[in-house]
């Protein structure tokens, strides 16, 4: 099922941002803090009752420096693209400003289902503040407190039950669907091309996907592929298409739908911050990740250069330890054919499960040689370890006290893990539990 998504809209100030960490709260599965990953946050997954969906941040998708009005106008514009259904937040201790009014028409213009919300109404006795905003034209206003964290559950509500129906995109097949995923001019369009023409593709456009990408089927090796290509849907004309946040709201929905993402990286002018960034959210979604140094044509040539680059990704991306790396060039097509197999090696990494007995094997070995850590005086017992999920591959540890188990111990497992089973491609996630 694909999952909605709501974006929040409103002039500076307002409280968008407030209002987006509070929905996001604790959910975000930041889960290890990696020094140099700086995640402002536009886009998450949200939680409310039993229904999940997207959220984003308009406000946090700079747009240079145009005048206000056309910064508001431009971002009320992304969200009625992106969104299924629409916040519209407002100050309830400002009243209705010119600025709202100029999103108000926006919106209305569009047809997209906009809930109202009136923010910082921090308790009861300002609630009269919300009847002015009636005005806008969008129905009842919801009052909200972003700081106090009032009225949120009401808000949601409503948000919900304006989702649309969405078509149904339940995989029932054995296809790995795959993404390229990176900051603009990376060349992901052209390496998405360069795939398409090497391999035979046996159809095109498969039928009802969404307007978000285009999907291609590809069969190779005795193995069917679907690439997801939002490299290749440009809205031309729009100013936000070249944004960095932008493109990294497009990187999100393809991440969705894959089970391999290919995080293209611009050997030309090397690694940037954004390039961190996009990895870092196909990391967080438990995706396979290969890394792709595309235009490799471009560097002269020798294996010493590759090794300095491989090194200079290692240190920059440590959370992709597990990441092959594949230096090619989709232009003259050098090292294409490698990308294929890698994908497969990735993909079924994802997907392998590991008897409990042959784990459990390995886990003990593993201890016996190095013994569980000791904290205030209390030493870890590991009881025994089971592999609960693929895709990726999650392991529950069950312990005396999961408090013992620490993010190094954590770590010492996955890498004994890692070393036994060969998880090259594939994140892996180490749970612990007390034993009941
Ligand atoms: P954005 O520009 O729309 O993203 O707004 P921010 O989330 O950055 O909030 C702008 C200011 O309003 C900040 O100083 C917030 O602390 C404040 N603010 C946000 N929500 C509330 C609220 O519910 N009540 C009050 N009193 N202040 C709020
Ligand atoms: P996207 O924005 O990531 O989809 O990037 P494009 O595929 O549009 O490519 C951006 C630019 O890089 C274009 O001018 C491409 O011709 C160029 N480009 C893409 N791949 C390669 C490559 O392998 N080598 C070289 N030299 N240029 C490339």
């Amino acid at each position: 099922m694909r999952k909605a998504t709501v974006a929040i809209v409103g002039r500076p100030n307002v409280g968008k941002s407030t209002i987006f960490n509070r929905l996001v709260g604790e959910r975000v599965s930041i889960v290890e803090d990696i020094p140099g990953v700086t995640r402002d946050r536009i886009y998450a997954e949200v939680e409310w009752l039993t229904t999940q969906f997207n959220i984003i941040d308009t406000g946090g998708i700079e747009l240079s420096d145009e005048p206000l009005l056309t910064k508001i106008r431009n971002q009320a514009e992304i969200a009625i693209d992106e969104a299924d259904v629409i916040i519209f937040l407002v100050n309830g201790r400002d009243g209705v400003t010119a600025a709202d009014e100029e999103v108000a028409k926006l919106l209305y213009k569009s047809k997209k289902p906009t809930v109202l919300a009136v923010n910082k109404i921090d308790n009861p006795e300002m609630r009269d503040r919300i009847y002015e905003f009636y005005a806008l034209g969008f129905g009842e206003p919801y009052p909200i407190s972003g700081t106090h964290g009032l009225g949120l559950g009401d808000l949601l509500d409503e948000v919900i039950r304006n989702f649309p129906q969405l078509e149904d995109e339940e995989k029932d097949d054995d296809s790995i669907y795959f993404s390229v995923i990176g900051r603009p001019n990376v060349g992901k369009s052209s390496l998405v091309n360069a795939i398409l023409n090497e391999e035979r593709v046996i159809v095109s456009d498969i039928e009802g996907t969404t307007r978000d990408a285009i999907d291609t089927f590809i069969h190779k090796d005795n193995q069917d592929f679907v690439i997801i290509d939002t490299a290749g849907i440009r809205k031309r004309g729009k100013v936000y298409e070249s944004t960095e946040k932008y493109s990294v709201l497009r990187a999100l929905k393809a991440i969705d739908r894959s089970d391999v993402v290919l995080v293209v990286l611009d050997a030309d002018t090397g690694i940037r911050e954004q390039d961190k960034t996009i990895a870092g959210y196909a990391h967080d979604a438990g995706r396979a990740i290969v890394i792709v140094v595309n235009k490799w044509d471009t560097v002269d040539p020798g294996e010493k250069v590759m090794k300095q680059f491989e090194e200079e990704i290692r240190t920059q991306f440590q959370f992709l330890n597990y990441a092959p790396i594949v230096f090619l060039s989709a232009k003259t097509k050098r090292r294409l054919q490698r990308l294929i197999p890698i994908i497969k090696l990735a993909s079924e990494n994802h997907t392998k499960r590991i008897p409990t007995n042959v784990l459990n094997d390995v886990i003990m070995d593993a201890l016996a040689v190095n013994p569980t850590p000791t904290i205030k005086g209390k030493r870890l017992k590991v009881l025994y370890t089971t592999q609960v999920a693929v895709k990726p591959p999650t392991f529950v540890v069950f312990v005396n006290d999961p408090e013992l188990m620490h993010f190094s111990f954590k770590r010492f497992i996955e890498n004994r893990i890692r070393e036994s089973f060969g998880y090259t491609g594939t994140p892996i996630k180490i749970i612990g539990r007390k034993r009941s």
